[in-house]
């Protein structure tokens, strides 16, 4: 160890590493949306103007395009507004309030539940709190959810309506969905009529290696296991060109898109088309996208390395601490020894380095194990990741060490 962790606090630095936000170097990467704004003009291919309301749906070259990403045909895809996360709470919202096609509002019913793999995304969490949706905590394994326990609950529970599912490079874990795992939820018989996958394709194009493992058409899969409309899809362009600043996408069957339809015609008059026409000009196609997420990756993938050589180097011999080495997204989750995780996310506070808040990561912020941290490299310069590495290792020795001492009193003298 070439630094105590008194030593290290004694540096004074700051570095944030509480969200998964692309860097300044990446946003760098779109300014054509900024400098070459003007030039995609305002009319759209078929002599939209892009200036005034309509098209709730979206512009139909943004949808096409979403269409081409997502490998549906384009009137099963909808562009929306700047936010997948808005999209997904949007949509649990109209269940609660309308009902889904043909359903009863779910919020008429009495409870609602939604199945949480864990460690899974703070905010899928919070919109189901804010909601009033009980969350049930099932397990993620290597290849997606506990998939024998999401049977049994989702066979046997009406009031279970659906779960989070981000089924490649799940957030924090990283997870890849086996095909197994897909088509297990696909043809799931659900209580519910009216259950729902909550697909949040966040990542679907943001690899840190040469693999490329394909997002499974899940919306295929659910009408060939007889469950049509059993999918809702969301993805944006967040990662990929400006975070928020983009345009996001809802795939799902026809009906569940006339119902989307139906329902947000309320709220707005129609996205910013602008905007879509914009980032149609400056992504084109698939494979402009595929070139922009490789010049990501370049970014990107020297900080994860750089966090699992300095957690290799200062954690490596430490028992029952693990951390996840993703194949893409943008997270790391690391498991402390059971119990260390919050006095570890302190005592890295207290050292100047910020992480997500221990038990973030499940539903209603507890970590039953308290075990979980999630990291996020992808934000802070390399210099700050190794450092931010080496204060996470640091710290994590100090809790341990002060457990030991607990533990043994004569240590504590
Ligand atoms: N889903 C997941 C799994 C995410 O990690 C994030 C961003 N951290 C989002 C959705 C948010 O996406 P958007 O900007 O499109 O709302």
């Amino acid at each position: 160890m070439t630094m105590t962790y008194d030593e290290f606090k004694a540096q004074r630095l700051s570095i944030d590493m509480t969200r998964g936000k692309p860097a300044p170097e990446q946003l760098d990467l779109s300014r054509a949306l900024i400098d070459d704004a003007a030039a995609a003009g305002y009319l759209s291919r078929d002599g939209i103007d892009c200036r005034n309301y309509g098209h709730v749906l979206g512009l139909p070259e943004a949808r096409e395009l979403g269409a081409q990403w997502l490998g549906l045909p384009a009137a099963q895809v909808v562009a929306g507004g700047n936010s997948s996360l808005e999209l997904m709470h949007d949509a649990l919202a109209f269940a609660m309030l309308h009902g889904m096609p043909q359903g009863e509002p779910w919020a008429r019913g009495g409870e609602v539940a939604f199945l949480c793999p864990v460690p899974g995304y703070d905010r899928h969490f919070a919109i189901c709190e804010a909601l009033g949706i009980r969350m049930i905590a099932v397990p993620m394994h290597e290849d997606g959810p506990d998939m024998d326990r999401v049977e049994a609950l989702v066979a046997a529970d009406p009031t279970i309506k659906g779960i989070w599912c981000t089924p490649l490079y799940s957030n924090p874990t990283g997870t890849i969905y086996s095909s197994e795992t897909v088509h297990r939820l696909a043809r799931m018989p659900a209580a519910a009529p009216d259950f729902r996958l909550f697909w949040d394709d966040a990542y679907r194009f943001h690899h840190l290696t040469d693999e490329r493992p394909a997002s499974p058409d899940i919306v295929g899969a659910c009408t060939r296991a007889g469950h049509p409309d059993r999918a809702l899809v969301f993805a944006s362009t967040s990662k990929v060109t400006l975070a928020g600043g983009g345009f996001a996408l809802l795939a799902s069957s026809p009906r569940n898109i006339d119902w989307w339809q139906r329902c947000v015609s309320v709220r707005t008059i129609g996205p910013d088309k602008l905007n879509q026409l914009r980032h149609v000009h400056y992504l084109r196609d698939r494979a402009g996208l595929e070139q922009l997420m490789e010049r990501h990756r370049a970014i990107l993938q020297p900080k994860f390395a750089a966090l699992d050589t300095v957690l290799r180097a200062l954690l490596g011999d430490v028992p029952d601490v693990s951390w996840t080495r993703p194949k893409g997204g943008y997270f790391v989750s690391l498991f402390t020894p059971d119990g260390y995780a919050r006095r570890t996310v302190e005592l890295a506070a207290q050292a100047g380095v910020v992480l997500t808040p221990a038990g973030a990561a499940f539903p209603y912020r507890v970590d039953p194990r308290d075990r979980h941290l999630r990291i996020a490299p992808s934000c802070p310069s390399p210099a700050q990741i190794e450092q931010a590495a080496v204060a996470i290792a640091l710290s994590l020795r100090r809790a341990l060490d002060e457990g030991t001492k607990v533990l043994d009193p004569a240590r504590a003298a």
